[in-house]
């Protein structure tokens, strides 16, 4: 676990709750996202995960089969992905994402994730017949740049420029990639911001 996550607020089975996760009557409601929560992240470039700063550069997030598979057909293509759509998925540090990514049921199937259905394209998943095609389930995914905006009732994100493609078809797949990521930056994922 990073250790901007080790930080976080628990919930009563233990696990860490994200810096965007509403509560309710003291409960985490990980299936929601919470406006000003999220709002306050964009506007920090704060990790959605840990709530730590971002720092300049790319940034990652996990994203469904659907758009997994859309990026790794850009990619097969070597044509850009442009994420055209806009998401309230908001971004995260490298490791926060990865460990995201295995821990989190709602990010490891964001179709799953209330509110969305209209949102994001990956509700074309259900209609989708998949055989066992890595990336199936989602990808980490790295993004050189960035866009976001606060209207009045929600805040959307666009990403640009994919950097980095980890996809995967089980959820602990990222596990190796996340022991190295927290090897390397001695588990403080930004390398600098502090836990708020
Ligand atoms: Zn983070």
């Amino acid at each position: 676990m990073p250790a901007a996550v080790e930080a976080r607020p628990r919930d009563s089975r233990g696990y860490p709750v994200p810096a965007i996760t509403p509560w309710e009557d003291d409960e985490p409601r990980f299936a929601l996202t919470d406006y000003g929560r999220s709002a306050e992240c964009a506007r920090g470039r704060l990790c959605s995960v840990c709530d730590t700063l971002m720092p300049r550069g790319p940034v990652w997030r996990v994203v469904g089969a659907a758009e997994s598979d859309a990026i790794r057909d850009a990619l097969a293509a070597g044509r850009p992905y442009r994420n055209t759509a806009a998401t309230l998925e908001a971004p995260g540090h490298r490791a926060c994402m990865l460990y995201a990514s295995m821990v989190c049921p709602y990010l490891a199937r964001p179709n799953a994730r209330r509110g969305l259905t209209a949102e994001t394209p990956d509700d074309m998943t259900a209609h989708v017949v998949r055989g066992a095609v890595r990336g199936a389930l989602g990808a980490v995914v790295g993004f050189g740049d960035y866009e976001f905006a606060v209207t009045r009732t929600r805040v959307l994100f666009r990403f640009l420029d994919v950097v980095e493609y980890l996809p995967h078809d089980t959820a602990d797949q990222h596990l190796p990639e996340l022991r190295a990521e927290l090897a390397r930056s001695g588990g403080r994922p930004g390398g600098g911001g502090q836990p708020r």
